[in-house]
């Protein structure tokens, strides 16, 4: 942390911070230059940063030196993180393919499009059973019901299931039957809720808030962390923006943003982003290729009764032609869908 002084600071007032900082059992070192005088603090920076040494009369600027972020953060785990969601890898070269309806809507046409997206290659069936809609009337998911019908149509297909969950008094409930918990955008600042999930062994899939700053996305990824649960994937899906065009901003800097401050593997989900089917291949081919470590993309077979976010739904034969893109660009860059592994699912299966 790097204490900077303003110009006409008092003597007596740089006597004061240098007091207050050595109270917090920490060391001062005081640079004194024609102009300003600057004081370099030594010690764990985390003990200074909830002191609000901004209040101090005379001080000018508090610049910390080390993210705030310590867990999410490079620093702390310079080599990429994998995370493992039952056999399929996120990270490392390994890329997630999640596919799935916005919401689950009943078993028969849960089945048909987990056979039609597992066939393309998807390796994780997503289906909201707890849905954050704007509108109170609009459907509001299966609940229970919608969390068996996912889990048991993705093990019949072999692949893992990610859902999302919404409150933190049903986190016990979801990670019974998922693979991997969703934290949705509206939700990534709901800190009760991360710190539930925080204290789960399952992975967590940390969607960025639609007015979220990479460094709020990081101290979001922190309180899960700080939970001890290290399996934390980040997913860039749309900010908002002014342009109604697209559904949101997909920020493809995001990625690699983020993989310069992280060690967190970091997704992308164009269907969110865009909003559009006609703009969703291209996004997930600029994500892949920017070196997002997977792809989540809505499908359903009938958008056009699709309970929620049918507007944006690929169809299976549209997902399955962008797959083989997808395939050929990973192929590329060096990288690889991970396989499923079916030991592990059914050595998981409840
Ligand atoms: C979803 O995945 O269906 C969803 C609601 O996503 P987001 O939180 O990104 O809007
Ligand atoms: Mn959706």
């Amino acid at each position: 942390m790097i204490i900077v002084l303003e110009s006409q600071a008092t003597d007596d007032q740089v006597a004061h911070v240098v007091e207050r900082v050595e109270s917090l059992g920490l060391k001062a070192h005081l640079s004194r230059g024609t102009f300003r005088t600057i004081i370099g603090v030594i010690g764990d920076e985390q003990i200074i940063r909830g002191a609000p040494l901004a209040a101090i009369p005379g001080v000018a600027e508090v610049i910390p030196v080390l993210p705030p972020y310590k867990l999410a953060s490079k620093d702390a785990h310079p080599q990429p993180s994998v995370v493992d969601v039952s056999g399929v890898k996120f990270g490392g070269g390994h890329l997630g393919m999640i596919a799935g309806p916005c919401a689950v809507e009943g078993e028969e046409r849960m089945d048909a499009i987990a056979a039609a997206v597992a066939k393309a290659g998807a390796n994780i069936l997503r289906g909201g059973a707890f849905k954050p809609r704007t509108s109170p009337y609009a459907f509001q998911g299966m609940a229970e019901e919608g969390l068996k019908i996912l889990r048991d149509v993705g093990r019949r297909h072999g692949m893992p299931v990610v859902t999302e969950v919404m409150d933190p008094r049903r986190v016990e409930i979801v990670a019974e039957y998922a693979d991997m918990i969703q934290i949705g955008a509206r939700n990534m600042q709901n800190f009760t809720l991360l710190t539930e999930v925080g204290r789960t062994d399952k992975p967590v899939l940390l969607k960025r808030g639609m007015s979220a700053t990479m460094e709020d996305l990081l101290m979001s990824a922190e309180y899960i962390l700080s939970q001890g649960n290290p399996n934390v994937v980040l997913c860039e899906r749309g900010v908002k923006s002014f342009d109604p065009a697209t559904r949101n901003l997909f920020d493809v800097a995001a990625v690699p943003a983020a993989k310069h401050l992280s060690h967190l593997p970091i997704i992308v989900d164009p269907s969110h982003a865009t909003g559009r089917p006609h703009l969703i291949p291209a996004c997930a081919l600029a994500g892949v290729a920017a070196g997002a470590d997977g792809v989540h993309i809505e499908v359903h077979d009938c958008p056009e009764r699709a309970f929620s976010d049918g507007p944006q739904a690929l169809l299976p034969a549209q997902y399955a032609e962008l797959m083989t893109k997808i395939r050929a660009m990973a192929k590329l860059l060096g990288r690889e869908i991970s396989a499923v592994s079916p030991k592990e699912l059914a050595c998981d299966a409840r």
